[in-house]
């Protein structure tokens, strides 16, 4: 039997949101089931997001949440995917767990090769440096499937524990609500925190899942392939045509 992938995206309405959504959505609908493709968006949903996943032909669940803290903070999806993580635990649903951000690219493989995971695996992502010009690393160093140890960069050199993009890891679903979970200095339940330095989101997060790299598993064996990649690409105050039916998106109905 298959395993379940179920997947987390946070996501917002702005000008490349639908192509986000559908670049992502159709890597997704050529991953063989099962497969969950979880949309968290805040309050006010937008109508694209709803239309785009209706068509896509994946399973999904829209999920609509409002800033509990009602600020204007920008967490730049912390709550989203708490809200998904929520959703995952209230329902028991078994599968990988993998947070994919709409803006990146990920590859079909990526999406096969998270079904080999057992409780934690962690893969190697490549970015862009914008400023530098240039293609960085992060994430996992590995000896067959052992994490032994991390390609940092510049921007990583500060103190983090595991030097890993927040594409770039999938858990066991069980690991939520497992009783006999290690004994994690972070109290229950498993989340992200609003309140944590930029760039120390995704370490915060696995530490509280695993110990240490024992616990974890590189993907695939040697880790000596890029699965994904995180762009840094959008566009602000974009000008539309005149006369266009078109709102804040740029999906042409
Ligand atoms: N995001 C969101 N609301 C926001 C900002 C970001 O839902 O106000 C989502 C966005 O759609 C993406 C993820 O959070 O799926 C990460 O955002 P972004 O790529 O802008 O962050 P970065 O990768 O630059 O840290």
């Amino acid at each position: 039997e298959r395993r379940q992938v179920i997947v987390i995206t946070p996501t917002y309405n702005r000008a490349l949101q639908a192509y986000f959504l559908n670049r992502l959505g159709q890597v997704l609908r050529l991953v063989q089931p099962p497969l969950l493709w979880i949309v968290v968006e805040m309050t006010p949903a937008s109508a694209e997001t709803a239309e785009i996943l209706r068509k896509i032909g994946v399973m999904y669940r829209h999920l609509v949440c409002v800033n509990k803290n009602n600020t204007n903070v920008k967490d730049r999806g912390v709550h989203q995917r708490n809200v998904g993580l929520e959703h995952i635990e209230r329902h028991r649903l078994d599968g990988i767990v993998y947070f994919a951000d709409d803006d990146n690219v990920y590859s079909l493989q990526l999406f096969e090769s998270l079904r080999n995971i057992s409780r934690f695996g962690t893969w190697p992502v490549a970015m862009l440096a914008q400023s530098k010009n240039k293609a960085i690393l992060e994430g996992p160093v590995c000896n067959a499937s052992r994490v032994i140890g991390w390609h940092t960069n510049e921007k990583s050199k500060k103190l983090r524990r595991f030097h890993v993009d927040m594409s770039g890891f999938a858990f066991n679903s069980t690991i939520l609500w497992d009783p006999k979970r290690w004994n994690s200095p972070f109290s229950n339940p498993i989340r992200q925190l609003d309140t944590v330095k930029e760039g120390f989101q995704e370490t915060t997060f696995i530490e509280q899942v695993v110990q240490d790299e024992s616990q974890m598993e590189g993907v695939p064996p040697g880790c000596s392939r890029i699965l994904n990649w995180h762009l840094h690409m959008d566009a602000h105050g974009l000008v539309y045509p005149r006369g266009w039916l078109l709102q804040k998106n740029l999906d042409v109905v």
